[in-house]
């Protein structure tokens, strides 16, 4: 695997800062209930040639993470090495879902990727999964998402079937070019992205913010 090879494709400054933002936000989300029972997962990109994530491995509670619980995976999803020297690779899996990130970073516009799994966007991709989308309209709060300047916008956040097979997953995802800055899956959460981790926080934060009123508005 030549782990003093593949660390020089990116620097270790950049995987620390990741690390320290992802643990803060691990926090926040497991207290706003968005990743619960080790639940979800969030990765980071740095390295874009070749691509490499900073990512959470399989299993690590995220209300409190540690740079033990991160691992560098490779384009492929296999982990190349560990955020730091602490983890123990002989027991380290990449998430179930890591298939998924690597996907969507290959967008060259997507620096970070979140994934919960909250009570809402459970509930309103439940609810909408026939229409295949949910559509969102008329909300001060669209406005988090670049480009929307007006409460007066539409937006139509697709909602794929869930699956235990990620990779056919995957591939549906990487056939949509427009799948930014987020979407669902029925009766099992959000993804969302952005250039990087600060923006894909708010996304999900105005998702989350949005899919509630959904929710509690009866659609
Ligand atoms: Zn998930």
């Amino acid at each position: 695997m030549g782990m003093s090879a593949t660390r020089t494709f990116f620097s270790q400054e950049r995987v620390d800062q990741a690390v320290q933002a992802l643990v803060r936000l691990g926090s926040t989300f497991y207290f706003k209930n968005w990743s619960l029972a080790t639940s979800s997962n969030y990765s980071v990109v740095i390295g874009r040639d070749p691509l490499y994530l900073l990512m959470t491995a399989s299993g690590k509670d995220k209300g409190r993470l540690t740079p033990a619980d991160f691992v560098v995976v490779n384009e492929s999803g296999a982990i190349e090495c560990g955020a730091t020297d602490e983890v123990d690779l002989s027991t380290a899996k990449p998430s179930a879902e890591v298939l998924i990130h690597t996907v969507l970073a290959k967008n060259p516009a997507v620096g970070a990727i979140l994934h919960t799994h909250s009570v809402w966007s459970t509930i309103v991709s439940g609810r909408n999964a026939d229409k295949g989308h949910l559509e969102i309209e008329g909300y001060e709060m669209l406005k988090a998402f670049n480009g929307v300047t007006t409460h007066d916008h539409s937006m139509q956040v697709k909602i794929f079937p869930n699956t235990q097979n990620i990779r056919s997953l995957a591939d549906k995802i990487a056939m949509l070019p427009d799948i930014q800055p987020g979407f669902l899956i029925e009766k099992h959460g959000l993804y969302a992205t952005g250039a990087n981790i600060d923006e894909a926080q708010r996304h999900i934060e105005a998702f989350e913010f949005l899919f509630e009123i959904e929710a509690r508005t009866g659609v």
